[in-house]
């Protein structure tokens, strides 16, 4: 960070803080990772100097031959990592990615049915005031008393309205979707199947959850979250006519020039995604999430009305279930805060408490599987989190739970590699 430190020292200062605060805490957001060195330096390099409009051999630029190779190898790795006929690597986020599914294969007023945002869903999939929302006609489903996606629901609500699309995916849901079942009821009206698998996509690429992609007429993700790459979107299909829509609606549709920077560092992702020590990452991740299900629905915790959504998990995150506990989402996710492990607080199906304060937690386990967490680990993790959540948290236990945060931090250091990263 020489050069940034000599030109800029207040922004320097600010990402050395957040350095600082990344190594110094458990990072719990299941929707955040610790991107390799090498997808950093990739995505730090001299692409993102380069304008590129079009896609690989077809540009509208001069000069682009070597970032033609760059977005090629992202391309083919990640047909490969996840089995699909065509991939477009240019959406800079998950939800451009989503937005350009919609653009290409949808009409202003079009009908789609999504996973309910306060059941699980994402903005993207129908949410008021999202794009898809004010654009689409939003039918939503939800999950039952279990907690989980109610089938007889989507297939009634897919016969009455007819969609257009049908969405399976979330962004808060601890169990693994049917996509089979997903894709009869889509045939038996005529839908598109839209998988949005941001979330489970590194299960996936370490074969450690079913592949949406042969069923789905076409699968998004981030690259971000358990994929563990840079910020970022990709779309797959298998289908040719479908594969064309969407190029065009990336570019020129929605986007200008692709970012060719954050592409070459997602092909170097797509490259780890497929080692033996990114499986092994990927079991430590679900191995840690159901640690946590069981530590979080032991008899104390559940004396202290703490339960967990669905009985348990077969993902990444657990969703914590505080609607019987004195403790409401805001005030458990401060406490997490206050001893070291940054959660967010989240709304579970028919919450009674507002969206701002809400009765629930969500927790994920793939940014500490990345840091190196195993089963001990977690264990511990898992004694800090429920200890913190019960009776009154004096400053004398609080002091005594950040102890132990500490030495678990210390134990797996972050990016230990390299020295100027630690300092
Ligand atoms: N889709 C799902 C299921 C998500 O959970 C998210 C992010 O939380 C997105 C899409 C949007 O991704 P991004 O934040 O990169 O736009």
């Amino acid at each position: 960070n020489q050069h940034l430190a000599q030109v800029d020292p207040d922004v320097a200062a600010a990402l050395d803080a957040e350095l600082r605060r990344q190594e110094s805490t458990l990072e719990m957001i299941a929707s955040e990772n610790f991107a390799p060195l090498a997808v950093m330096e990739a995505q730090g390099s001299v692409a993102t100097n380069k304008y590129a409009e079009g896609y690989p051999g077809r540009r509208y630029y001069g000069g682009c031959e070597h970032v033609d190779v760059v977005e090629q190898l992202a391309i083919d790795r990640v047909k490969a990592l996840f089995g699909a006929g065509f991939a477009n690597v240019q959406p800079h986020s998950g939800a451009q990615a989503n937005t350009a599914v919609f653009f290409a294969l949808l009409q202003h007023g079009d009908t789609i049915l999504g996973l309910d945002l306060a059941h699980g869903g994402h903005l993207t999939h129908g949410m008021r005031i999202n794009y898809s929302g004010k654009t689409f006609d939003v039918v939503p489903y939800h999950v039952d008393d279990d907690g989980r996606v109610d089938m007889a629901e989507v297939r009634r609500l897919a016969q009455e309205r007819k969609p257009k699309m049908i969405i399976a995916g979330w962004s808060a849901y601890p169990r693994v979707l049917d996509f089979a079942e997903f894709r009869a009821i889509a045939d038996e009206v005529g839908a598109y199947l839209f998988v949005d698998m941001a979330h489970f996509a590194g299960l996936v690429a370490a074969g450690l959850h079913p592949n949406p992609v042969p069923h789905a007429h076409v699968t998004t993700s981030t690259t971000h979250k358990t994929l563990g790459g840079p910020r970022g979107g990709i779309i797959l299909t298998d289908d040719a006519d479908i594969a064309k829509k969407i190029n065009s609606a990336v570019f020129p549709g929605l986007q200008g020039g692709p970012l060719e920077h954050v592409i070459a560092a997602k092909a170097v992702s797509f490259l780890v995604a497929g080692s033996a020590e990114f499986q092994d990452r990927q079991r430590r991740t679900l191995e840690g999430a159901k640690i946590l299900a069981d530590r979080l629905s032991a008899d104390d915790t559940r004396a202290a009305g703490i339960k967990v959504l669905s009985g348990g998990t077969d993902v990444h995150l657990v969703l914590v279930d505080l609607v019987d506990s004195q403790l409401d989402g805001k005030q458990a996710e401060d406490r997490l805060h206050r001893i070291g492990i940054t959660v967010n607080r989240n709304a579970v199906p028919n919450d009674p408490r507002p969206p701002m304060v809400t009765s629930g937690l969500r927790i994920g386990t793939p940014a500490l599987a990345t840091r190196g967490f195993g089963a001990t680990e977690f264990t511990e993790v898992a004694d800090v989190i429920a200890e913190a959540l019960q009776g009154d948290l004096t400053d004398e236990t609080a002091g005594h739970l950040r102890g132990r945060v500490e030495a678990l931090a210390t134990k797996h250091p972050l990016y230990p590699a390299v020295p100027e990263l630690s300092s």
